[in-house]
This record gives C-alpha cells, sequence and structure tokens, in this order.
C-alpha cells in the first residue's frame, strides 16, 4: 500500500483557540462592520486571514533568538542573514527591513519616479500601492489563463511574453525601472512561474535593458511547483532550484513572514552595488541602520535559519500537501476554486460560488462574511474591494476574479482543522440561494482600503 501524507515534525507546544456560536458571531460581525480585519482574534476559531507571519517557528528558529546578537553596527546576527542571503539566493548585497512592504518602500524610493511603468504578473497589493503611492503605473502581464479558475494551468503565475513585449515596445527604457515578478502570485491564486519563463522574461528583459526583481515571499513553494511540475527539474534539489530561479533575477525583495516562517521580518536583495548603495540611504531613514533595518539580531538569526528549512523538501511537501488536501475535500463537493490548488492557500471562485450577486455588491466579501458566521473561521476577500479605486477616474475597479482566499499559515494547523473548514465551506455552499444580498461600502481609506473598510449589508 502507498504511504499517507504525514508531516516531518512532531508538536513540542501547543495554543488554545476558541469556538463560538453562530449568535455571537453575528454581533461580532456587525461590530466589525462587516470587515473580518476588525475582529478580534479571540472571536475567530480558525484564523485563515493570512499566512504571513502565522507561521510556527522551529525549535532550532527559538534556539536561534537566544544567540541573537543585538549590536547597533556589524552584528553577528546580520552577518548569519547575510550568509543564508548569499547562499540561497546568490545575492552579495542586502538590506534587511522590518517587513516585505517596507523592503518594497526602500527599493522604489531608490528607483521608481511619478509617470514610471512597472510590468509585472498581477502585482501583489502592498506593491501596487506603492507603485500608485509614487504616481507610477503597474501594468499586469500575466497569461490569460490566469483569470479562468476552472483551466488547469501547471504555471498560472507566468508572463506572457507578448504583452511584455508590447510595454516594452509601447515605453522608452527610462520609464521602465524595473520589471517585477511576483512568485508565487499571490493575486492570481498563489500559483507558480515556471523556470521557463523566469528564463525567458529574463532574457526579454535584457533585450531591453530592463532590470528585473522578483517579489520572493513565495519562492520556495515556487521553487517546489517547478521541482514537482517541470520535468527537467525532477532531480534537482529545491536549493538548486532556487539558485538558478535567481540567476534570472537582478534582485529580490522579500517578506520574510512568508517563506522564510518568521513573524517578522523582510530584505532586499540586490547585484548592483551601486543600486544597494543608493537604497542604504533609505534604509537608514526608514528602517534602521544598514545591518539590521528594522529587526531585532535575534529575529534576524531565526530568519536566517527559516530560510534553510524552508528550501527542505520535506516541509515544503507536507506544507503544498496539508493545501491540497483542503483543495481536493472542496473540489469533491463541486464547490468552485481556482485550479490548480495554490502553495500556500486555496482560493474560491465567488463569482460562480455566488453568480446571483452583482459585482457591486462585492460577491467576494460577502461570501467571506458567511464563512465566519457559519464556522468562526476568518478568510479574506481578494476582488474588487482590494483592487481599490482607480487613481485617476476614482471609480471601483472590478478585476477579473473576485477570489475569497483560504491562507494555510506554516505548520500551524492540523488536517482536523482543515477537515472542519472544508465543511464550514460545504454547508454554506449548499445553502447559496438563501443568500440574497451582497454588502455596499459605508466608508473607505483612498488607497489599501480593504484593511480599514467600513460595509454594510445592501437594502432593499
Ligand atoms: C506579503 C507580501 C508582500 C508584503 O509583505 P509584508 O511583509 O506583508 O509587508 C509583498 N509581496 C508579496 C507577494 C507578499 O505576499
Amino acid at each position: 500500500m502507498e504511504f499517507p501524507y504525514a508531516e516531518p515534525y512532531r508538536i513540542k507546544m501547543i495554543e488554545s483557540i476558541h469556538r463560538s456560536t453562530f449568535e455571537e458571531r453575528g454581533k461580532w460581525i456587525t461590530d466589525a462592520k462587516y470587515n473580518l480585519f476588525n475582529l478580534r482574534s479571540e472571536q475567530v476559531y480558525i484564523d485563515l486571514l493570512t499566512d504571513s507571519g502565522t507561521g510556527a517557528m522551529s525549535d532550532k528558529q527559538w534556539s536561534e533568538l537566544m544567540l541573537g546578537d543585538e549590536s547597533y553596527a556589524g552584528a553577528s546576527s546580520y552577518y548569519k542573514m547575510k550568509n543564508a542571503i548569499k547562499e540561497i539566493f546568490g545575492f552579495d548585497y542586502f538590506l534587511p527591513t522590518h517587513q516585505g512592504r517596507a523592503a518594497e518602500n526602500v527599493l522604489f524610493s531608490a528607483l521608481i519616479k511619478e509617470g514610471d511603468i512597472i510590468p509585472g504578473n498581477s502585482h501583489f497589493d502592498t506593491t501596487k500601492g506603492h507603485i500608485e503611492f509614487r504616481k507610477a503605473t503597474a501594468i499586469d502581464c500575466t497569461i490569460n489563463e490566469a483569470f479562468d479558475t476552472t483551466i488547469e494551468h501547471p504555471f498560472k503565475g507566468n508572463i506572457d511574453l507578448e504583452k511584455l513585449e508590447k510595454v516594452f515596445k509601447t515605453y522608452p527604457k527610462e520609464k521602465i525601472p524595473v520589471l517585477i515578478i511576483t512568485i508565487t502570485c499571490n493575486t492570481s491564486g498563489g500559483q507558480p512561474v515556471s523556470m521557463q519563463n523566469l528564463k525567458d522574461v529574463y532574457s526579454l528583459s535584457k533585450k531591453y535593458g530592463i532590470r528585473v526583481y522578483f517579489d520572493s515571499a513565495r519562492f520556495a513553494e515556487n521553487a517546489y511547483f517547478i521541482k514537482t511540475r517541470e520535468k527537467e527539474y525532477y532531480n534537482k534539489t529545491i536549493r538548486e532550484i532556487v539558485q538558478e530561479m535567481y540567476s534570472y533575477s537582478d534582485g529580490m525583495t522579500m517578506s520574510s513572514k512568508k517563506d522564510a516562517i518568521v513573524n517578522m521580518g523582510g530584505f532586499i536583495g540586490f547585484r548592483e552595488e551601486d543600486l544597494f548603495k543608493k537604497a542604504s540611504v533609505y534604509n537608514i531613514m526608514f528602517e534602521g541602520f544598514i545591518t539590521y533595518g528594522g529587526m531585532s539580531g535575534r529575529d534576524m538569526n531565526a530568519l536566517a535559519q527559516g530560510l534553510y528549512e524552508a528550501t527542505e523538501f520535506d516541509y515544503l511537501e507536507s506544507r503544498v500537501s496539508q493545501v491540497a488536501y483542503l483543495g481536493k475535500k472542496l473540489n469533491e463537493a463541486n464547490v468552485p476554486i481556482q485550479k490548480p490548488y495554490g502553495g500556500h492557500a486555496i482560493f474560491i471562485d465567488a463569482k460562480r460560488f455566488l453568480p446571483h450577486i452583482p459585482k457591486e455588491e462585492f460577491q467576494a466579501q460577502t461570501l467571506a462574511v458567511e464563512f465566519y458566521l457559519e464556522g468562526g473561521i476568518r478568510t479574506v476577500e481578494i476582488g474588487a474591494i482590494m483592487a481599490d479605486r482607480d487613481p485617476i477616474t476614482r471609480e471601483n475597479r472590478y478585476p477579473a476574479l473576485e477570489l475569497v482566499r483560504l491562507a494555510i499559515p506554516r505548520r500551524t494547523y492540523t488536517n482536523s482543522h482543515m477537515d472542519y473548514v472544508a465543511t464550514t465551506i460545504i454547508n454554506v455552499f449548499e445553502k447559496r440561494n438563501e443568500i440574497k444580498k451582497g454588502l455596499t461600502l459605508v466608508k473607505e481609506a483612498p488607497i489599501l482600503r480593504h484593511f480599514t473598510v467600513e460595509l454594510q449589508r445592501k437594502e432593499n
């Protein structure tokens, strides 16, 4: 008999979580103005809001905390992180930052100016926010297959080379300071980019003299998909794959809260010394001195250790299998989800789940509220609310996909939790026709509005 999947670790410490009643949740979500970010964590049973900073550190990472060097300059912890980055990604220069968006802020301050064009594959929300804040424009060049959740394509994060070349031909290279490839691509559903695509994008970009950076939060999951889906890489180790991936880039931004399995942290990796020096000035202004950049020494230690653990095949296999375990349960119940299953999350297609609710009533957010009411699980909308208004016309933007993301924290929940989550979703799916109305906006911020938005149930 074939062995079933089982985790390559056991549990050494536990944290209690609390169930609640339907009535309690009804009151809490009304008080939270139908925004799940406003809930207190005690009001949530299983928290799938994000896989960011919510993972469980290993015993080795906890031991590294004790070895942290808190010197202001030149701490050994800085060098531990520097060595890990050089060994795993191959970059000679790096800057620590307190998280991923801080890396974007520092890098973009050195690179992007008003009127610039930043092509990529469905930029992450904070990335897009930092681009638009500088009055530059993000252009999405993701392949069309990514926007149809029913198509099975192994690399839905890929960039369409024709779309990209069109951007390169339309704008002078002075207007395109960087191209950003997000691996894996969160916005299209945790979907990977193939090695072939990374290579092709890099060579096309070099032909036009354009710099390539990877937004790397889930680089290790991307490498796992390359290993398991791109046959030339089947016999390569994850570390070998990661090294080749980054040979097709000029640098990286990293949210270490994802694939470095720490609760807080980030960095920028650079190949060019000049750009590193230019960005260092902003790092000192916004983050801290260049050898700590907003991180404690102990956190840099845990981060370095996390990078090694995240690039082990056994860890990645258990990680991605758990996500697929949940995906399979939903798929078998015919719940419409993005396929293939993502690396860190399952994405529910809200347009197909609630076709009778108009997009102006925010189908995905409506569904996320229903999931909370049903089972106390917290998920997140990746749809029209997150897409913000157009910065010029101020009209609502309605993206091709309205998704609810079930992000699975790393090494945190068991498959029994996944069973509970699947039941919650399937229960809502079975009574979807009883959901008659969606939500409308009451208050919103001008940018990145999903974090603080206030909503109400649509009136008759
Ligand atoms: C999380 C994330 C970021 C931003 O990082 P933070 O650590 O949340 O600031 C940027 N890009 C991608 C792809 C991410 O997943």
